[in-house]
């Protein structure tokens, strides 16, 4: 029997513990906070409104124009207030617990929040173009059949500072600073990383307003993009609000099929899907929605497959392109990859009816830095591994 399982989220909250939003040594985190919220936060602390608003201003340009992290850098900010701010506030950045390479040139880094929650970002480098790829939550509560992260038993929301501060410790690694306008070699940023971006609607949307502002690391929108896996009522905000590429995790065009490996799929079905595309503000034939396609061997993947989607596509009139994502592998998956040929034929016949389906290069899959295969290295070892590494650390520490 096909028991439905609750499907939690943002409509349907869960709870989903959110980031305490000042530090334990008590000072608060200026990264993430809106321009409004900063002079707020200044005024809180007691200087004047006329100058908490100038200051605001200073410590936005200073902290997402040039990436200054201390405020003795602030050379406009008359150095009497330096210690004053530093006793106050931090310009942070997560912990990177660890960074990896892969042959490709791919690099994943284990980032770590203030209260220890794990979570990873990648970078993927090519010819014309690099992109960001950016996590939204520690876990996933959408247990996607085929993805890692679904697997993770800890699921929190991250906050505004901790999307931004992936975007800021990549310009850090990249030595990227001050922000310029040209030759930059992050350009792109997916909202593909960890986690369901939707669900943690406002965390992302404020984290997105300030990736893209102009006195900032002004990214355009149109080098933004946030895949969901369908969270349909959150579709129009993130038009509205957000205004950014929309990719969506398809993988499937029939209900029995996309109700197992997408099971989110049994509260917003398909057609409810596909019409929320069809209702995204701003999608045209300049900027298509991009469907993830995940290739899973007899599971999706045959030729009548391929017509449904093209027939889907053409019924809702969709400004789309097809992305065909090789099934990425990892340790106790119950699926396999389609064949190439089978990878080939599929798009060609996406391709035929005058679709674009281009099959993406799978990239660091050495360091297991691929889509679907983001699952942080604590939660890979068992509770009972993580008490033992603890207490030799305590017995070290003496
Ligand atoms: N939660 C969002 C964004 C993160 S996942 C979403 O699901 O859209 C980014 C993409 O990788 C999604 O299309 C996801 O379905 C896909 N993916 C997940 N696991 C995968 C795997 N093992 N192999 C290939 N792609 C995978
Ligand atoms: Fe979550 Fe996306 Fe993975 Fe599904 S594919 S479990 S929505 S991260």
């Amino acid at each position: 029997m096909n028991v439905l399982m609750p499907i939690p989220g943002h409509v349907d909250p869960v709870p989903v513990p959110r980031a305490p939003s000042v530090r334990a040594d008590g000072r608060v985190d200026l990264v993430g906070l809106s321009r409004a919220a900063i002079r707020e936060a200044l005024e809180a602390a007691g200087l004047e409104p006329k100058q908490a608003k100038l200051r605001a201003k200073q410590l936005w340009h200073w902290i997402y124009n040039r990436g200054a992290i201390d405020f003795t850098a602030m050379t406009d900010i008359a150095k009497a207030q330096h210690p004053w701010l530093a006793e106050r506030f931090v310009v942070g950045r997560p912990e990177v617990v660890e960074a990896q390479v892969s042959t490709d040139g791919t690099r994943k880094w284990l980032l770590r929040s203030e209260d220890g929650q794990d979570f990873e970002m990648v970078f993927i480098p090519d010819a014309d173009r690099g992109t960001l790829c950016v996590s939204s939550q520690v876990g996933c509560t959408l247990n996607c059949r085929f993805c890692h992260t679904g697997t993770m038993r800890l699921v929190r929301n991250l906050t505004a500072g901790e999307i931004v501060g992936q975007v800021m410790l990549a310009r850090d690694a990249l030595g990227e600073w001050p922000s310029q306008p040209e030759g930059r070699l992050l350009t792109n940023i997916v909202m593909m990383g960890m986690g369901e971006p939707l669900y943690n609607f406002d965390n992302v949307r404020d984290a997105l307003a300030i990736v893209m502002d102009g006195d900032g690391l002004a990214l355009s929108k149109r080098r933004i993009t946030l895949s969901t896996s369908g969270v349909v009522p959150m579709m129009a905000r993130a038009g509205a609000e957000i205004g950014v590429n929309l990719a969506v995790s398809l993988h499937a065009v029939t209900k029995e099929i996309r109700d197992e490996i997408v099971p989110l799929n049994r509260k917003y079905g398909i057609e409810a899907l596909l019409q929320a595309c069809a209702d995204y503000p701003g999608a045209n034939n300049a900027r298509r929605i991009t469907f993830e396609y995940v290739m899973l061997k007899d599971k999706n993947d045959s030729d009548a497959d391929a017509r449904e989607l093209v027939r889907l596509i053409r019924k809702y009139r969709l400004p789309a392109k097809v992305n065909l994502i090789p099934f990425n592998l990892w340790p106790g998956a119950s699926y396999e990859c389609s064949t190439p040929e089978r990878v080939r034929a599929f798009s060609n016949i996406i391709f035929e009816a005058g679709i674009s389906a281009p099959v993406r290069t799978p990239r660091g899959r050495d360091i297991d830095a691929a889509c679907g295969q983001l699952k942080t290295a604590s939660e890979k070892k068992s509770r009972a591994e993580l008490d033992r590494l603890a207490e030799e650390k305590q017995a070290a520490l003496g």
